[in-house]
């Protein structure tokens, strides 16, 4: 009893066998990879139906075909070589992994790259001596694919090159490189020589990135991030300096990393040379901007008195005439000065007194106004202020031309050797009339300082009001 229950648990089990056995042999059957066992002779003694359709062969007609037959004679020689190794090691390796195209009987499988796994089995069949299986993987989806990446790679304008940690370039990964650097032949150079000569104002600077990438080389990839700043403070370098397109660049290192220890680098070296002249041009703007600002300031500032010059009064002046016209301002007078025998301040104290005497009366004059007025030294001893008048709270021409005058009287102005002077000044006041021009203004003005001289210096003329607006 006890038996035949054995028996029938083993009819059982070789049942589960018999029909694990045909279920992995269906999976062999219609898994996408190529597959095929292969005698002694290379025959094909066993096929699936992925190696039907690479081949075109029904299954029938498969087995017992020389295997070797659909790759080239180059190919197959390979092939040969690799299936005697596996035949003949007894403890070397079971199993091969290679790249071969096939060149297949139609034009679609012709010269499709495979990645072939070869396994030698442990079975040796009487029949077919030591048989070989192989599975084979279609690589032309992905060949496709990183073709277009490269494409990718190659168009855009940056270059990519791959470094060893002695900085020499292993690879170029795109086209843009060769344009950057003005050379056809890349791989193999010194990428630290190609920048130290074309910069070598910058070759301290880049021997000391290229030792960093050297020390980091190797190492764990966290000892990385604790050297980047040097790597960062690398500035613009020029790349093709001869050439007649001065291109310029400022190279970005990453580190290629293999189990997890730095092992090689990406270089990424982006074109920056129309950011770099736009920055430029920039500064330079900028630059003759200021010196422009600064010549303009020398133009209109006179630096004895401190006042503005005739040129400033040209433009500014006029510009207080014309809002008066329009009716902006309510009243605009013109004060004109002449100092006192100024020659005979000279001619007594020398040169350098007089000097001291307008300097002291640009001070005054600057003291006594608003920052809306505007002072001008109009010639050599000779002063204009035009003084814009909006609020009945301000003071008047007349009102303003008379304490600068007491002012100027009452100062001792230092002559040199310890000495004192006192110096007057005479004035005329004009105000703005509708229709007047500038000249109008500076006429009338003048008129009454002419006026102030003939009565005697040191006072102060005004134009009557005569009614006319
Ligand atoms: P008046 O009272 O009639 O105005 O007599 P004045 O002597 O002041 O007039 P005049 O025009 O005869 O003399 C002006 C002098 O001012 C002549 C010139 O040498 C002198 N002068 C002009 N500019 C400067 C200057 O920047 N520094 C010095 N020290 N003297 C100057
Ligand atoms: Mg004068
Ligand atoms: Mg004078």
């Amino acid at each position: 009893m006890s038996n035949q229950n054995e028996l029938l648990a083993s009819q059982r089990v070789l049942s589960m066998l018999e029909s694990a056995c045909e279920y992995s042999e269906k999976i062999l059957d219609n898994i996408p990879s190529v597959f095929v066992v292969l005698n002694e002779h290379n025959q094909v003694i066993r096929a699936n139906h992925a190696f039907c359709a690479l081949t075109g062969c029904a299954m029938e007609n498969a087995l017992h075909l020389d295997f070797t037959s659909f790759f080239t004679t180059e190919n197959r020689e390979i092939l040969m070589r690799h299936f005697n190794h596996l035949r003949t090691s007894e403890h070397g390796e079971a199993t091969v992994r290679i790249k071969l195209e096939i060149s297949g009987s139609d034009s679609e499988s012709l010269g499709k790259p495979f990645y072939w796994h070869i396994f030698q089995l442990e079975h040796i069949s009487r029949a077919e001596g030591r048989v070989i299986s192989i599975i084979g993987d279609d690589l032309s989806g992905l060949y496709q694919s990183e073709l277009k990446l490269m494409s990718i790679f190659s168009s855009i304008p940056l270059g990519l090159m791959v470094l060893n940690r002695h900085g020499g370039i292993e690879e170029v990964l795109s086209e843009y490189c060769h344009v950057l650097l003005n050379r056809d032949a890349l791989a193999g150079e010194s990428l630290q020589a190609i920048l130290s000569r074309e910069n070598p104002e910058s070759q301290t600077e880049l021997a000391q990135v290229f030792s960093t990438l050297n020390d980091c080389a190797g190492k764990d990839k966290s000892i990385f991030t604790t050297y980047e700043n040097v790597l960062h403070e690398i500035g613009y370098l020029c790349v093709d300096r001869g050439g007649s397109n001065e291109k310029w660049i400022k190279p970005r290192f990453q580190p290629i990393v293999k189990n997890n220890m730095v092992d090689r680098y990406m270089v990424i070296m982006e074109d920056n040379t129309e950011s770099l002249t736009a920055q430029r041009q920039i500064e330079k703007a900028d630059l003759l901007g200021k010196q422009a600002q600064a010549l303009y300031e020398c133009a209109i500032r006179d630096p004895l008195s401190g006042l503005y010059t005739r040129l400033f009064m040209n433009d500014s002046v006029k510009r207080l005439v014309a809002e008066f016209t329009r009716g902006n301002i309510a009243e605009l007078s013109l004060l004109m000065f002449d100092v006192d025998n100024f020659k005979s301040v000279n001619d007594t104290y020398g040169h350098a007194a007089g000097d001291t005497v307008i300097k002291e009366f640009g001070r005054i004059i600057r003291h006594c106004l608003r920052d809306t007025d505007i002072p001008v030294r109009y010639g050599g001893e000779e002063f204009l202020v035009a003084l814009p008048i909006n609020d009945t709270q301000e003071l008047g021409g007349t009102i303003v031309a008379e304490r600068i005058r007491s002012q100027l009287e009452n100062t001792e102005i230092p002559a040199g050797n310890g000495k004192y002077i006192r110096v007057t000044v005479s004035g005329g006041v004009a105000t703005c009339r509708k229709r007047d021009t500038l000249g109008d203004l500076i006429e009338r003005a003048d008129n009454q300082l002419y006026i102030a001289k003939h009565k005697g210096k040191n006072r102060i003329c005004t134009q009557a009001n005569d009614g006319q607006e």
